[in-house]
C-alpha cells in the first residue's frame, strides 16, 4: 500500500521544474531580493519575464481541471513541483500558489457561469505572459487570525456586500497581507451580507480589479519572500452582478474556509521543504571545502550532526505532506488535521533548519555574499502564511 516511487509524468515535470528553477528562477529571485524598494520589484522587466516563463511552462495551471484548459494534475504531483519551485524561487512559488485560487474556485463552484469562465478562467489557462493573476482576500486590518473565529458572532468581515436589484455593492478594505493584491486582475473577496451572523454572514465574491471603485495600495516591505507582492485592496461602492457571488453566506462558511486552508496549506508546506533543501544543499557543499582546525568543517561532529538533523526534518516533513496530499487526492479536499499537521511541522522546521544552515557558514552565512541568509528570511514568513501556526494548531487539535 505504501509506495514512494514517482511515475513517469512526475519525474518529467520535476525535472522540468528543476531545470527552470536552476537556470531562470534562482538567478531572478536572488537579483530581485536585493532591490530595496518593494514596488520596484513589480515594475521590473525581470519579474514579469520570469513569471511569464513560469506560465509558458504551465506551472500556473497545474491544479486546474483539464476541461477548463488546466493540466489537471493531482495534489501529490503538484506538491512535488511546489517543492522544486520553493527550492529555487520561494517568492515566485508564493506568487503562483494563490495566483490560481480564484480560477479554481470559479471552476469548482460556478462552472456554469459562462461569463466568469470566459472572462477569467479560460484566459488564465491560455496565458503565457504571466499577466493573468488572481488574489483572495479574507484578512482585514482587524481580521487576522479572527478569520477562523467562526463561533463569536461579534467577529465578522467589515467589508460589506449589499444587494441592490441584480447587483451587489461592495465597500471595505482587505489588509496589507493580500498575496498578489497589487498585481492581480481579479479578486475573490469575502464580504459580509448579514452582520448579525458573524463570519457566517460572509459570501465569496468575484471582483474584477478594473471595476470602478477598486484601488490598490503599495507593496508591503517585508523581511522575506520579496518577490511575492502583498498589498491592501480597497473597495468603494464597487458594483458587481449578483451572480459574481460564487459562494453564498450561511452555515457552510466554515466548511469553505477550512477547505481552502486544507488545500492551500499543502503548497506552503512543500515550499518549506524546498527552502530547507536549498539551505541544506548549499551549506553541505560549502562545508566540504571550508577548512578550519585542519579539516573540512563537515568533519567536525557538531556540524555533521546539524546536517543529519536537517535531512531528517526534510524527509519527515515531506512524508507528512505526501500523506496529506494523498488524502486530498482520494477524499477532496482532504483531511484538515493531516494537512495542518504537515504545514505546521514543515514550516516550523524550515525556520529552525534554515537558521542552523546559516550557522554552518557562520560569518559567511550572515553575509549577503551567500544566499543562506535569504532562505532563513523567506522561511520566517511561512508559519504566518495561510493562517498562523498557533491558530492552525488549535483548529487541528479540535479534531483529535
Ligand atoms: C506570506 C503571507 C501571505 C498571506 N496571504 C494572504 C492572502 O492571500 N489573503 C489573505 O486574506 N491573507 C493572507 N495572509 C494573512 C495570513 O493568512 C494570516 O491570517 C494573518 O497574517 C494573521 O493575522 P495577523 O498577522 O494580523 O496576526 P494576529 O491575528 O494579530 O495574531 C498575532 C499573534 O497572536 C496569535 N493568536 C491570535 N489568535 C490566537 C488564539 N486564539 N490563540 C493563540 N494564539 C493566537 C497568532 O498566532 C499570532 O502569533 C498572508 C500572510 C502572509 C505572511
Amino acid at each position: 500500500m505504501v509506495d514512494f516511487s514517482q511515475d513517469e509524468t512526475q519525474l518529467q515535470i520535476i525535472s522540468t521544474a528543476r531545470e527552470f528553477g536552476r537556470e531562470v528562477l534562482q538567478p531572478a529571485e536572488i537579483e530581485l531580493d536585493k532591490i530595496g524598494e518593494p514596488d520596484a520589484v513589480f515594475e521590473s522587466e525581470l519579474f514579469w519575464n520570469t513569471l511569464g516563463q513560469a506560465f509558458e511552462l504551465g506551472f500556473h495551471k497545474m491544479g486546474l481541471a483539464e476541461n477548463f484548459g488546466g493540466l489537471g494534475l493531482d495534489p501529490s504531483t503538484t506538491g512535488m513541483v511546489w517543492e522544486e519551485l520553493g527550492r529555487y524561487g520561494s517568492g515566485f512559488a508564493a506568487t503562483l500558489l494563490p495566483g490560481a485560487a480564484v480560477l479554481q474556485l470559479i471552476a469548482l463552484f460556478a462552472p456554469g457561469n459562462r461569463e466568469l469562465v470566459d472572462r477569467y478562467v479560460l484566459p488564465y489557462a491560455e496565458d503565457t505572459t504571466g499577466r493573468q493573476i488572481s488574489a483572495w482576500g479574507s484578512s482585514e486590518p482587524n481580521v487576522g487570525s479572527d478569520g477562523s473565529n467562526y463561533n463569536d458572532l461579534s467577529v465578522r468581515h467589515h467589508t460589506s456586500a449589499v444587494k441592490k436589484g441584480d447587483r451587489y455593492i461592495i465597500n471595505g478594505t482587505k489588509s496589507n497581507f493580500i498575496s498578489n493584491g497589487g498585481i492581480a486582475n481579479v479578486y475573490l473577496v469575502f464580504a459580509c451580507t448579514d452582520p448579525s451572523k458573524g463570519l457566517c454572514g460572509s459570501g465569496a465574491f468575484v471582483i474584477p480589479a478594473d471595476a470602478p471603485g477598486v484601488s490598490k495600495g503599495g507593496a508591503m516591505d517585508r523581511i522575506g519572500l520579496r518577490t511575492l507582492n502583498q498589498a491592501p485592496v480597497f473597495f468603494e461602492d464597487v458594483e458587481i452582478p449578483d451572480d459574481y457571488m460564487i459562494f453564498p453566506p450561511g452555515d457552510d462558511y466554515p466548511a469553505l474556509h477550512n477547505a481552502i486552508i486544507t488545500v492551500g496549506n499543502l503548497g506552503v508546506g512543500y515550499m518549506a521543504v524546498g527552502l530547507m533543501r536549498a539551505a541544506y544543499e548549499e551549506a553541505l557543499e560549502y562545508s566540504k571545502v571550508r577548512v578550519q582546525w585542519g579539516k573540512p568543517i563537515f568533519e567536525h561532529q557538531l556540524i555533521t550532526k546539524k546536517f543529519f538533523d536537517t535531512l531528517t526534518a526534510i524527509e519527515s516533513a515531506r512524508a507528512l505532506l505526501w500523506k496529506a496530499s494523498w488524502l486530498c487526492k482520494t477524499r477532496f479536499p482532504g483531511d484538515l488535521k493531516m494537512s495542518l499537521m504537515a504545514k505546521i511541522y514543515a514550516t516550523s522546521q524550515a525556520v529552525r533548519h534554515t537558521s542552523e544552515m546559516v550557522q554552518v557558514l557562520a560569518g559567511y552565512g550572515i553575509s549577503k555574499e551567500y544566499t543562506l541568509e535569504k532562505y532563513a528570511r523567506d522561511a520566517k514568513l511561512l508559519p504566518v502564511m495561510d493562517g498562523t501556526n498557533e491558530t492552525l494548531m488549535l483548529k487541528a487539535a479540535q479534531h483529535l
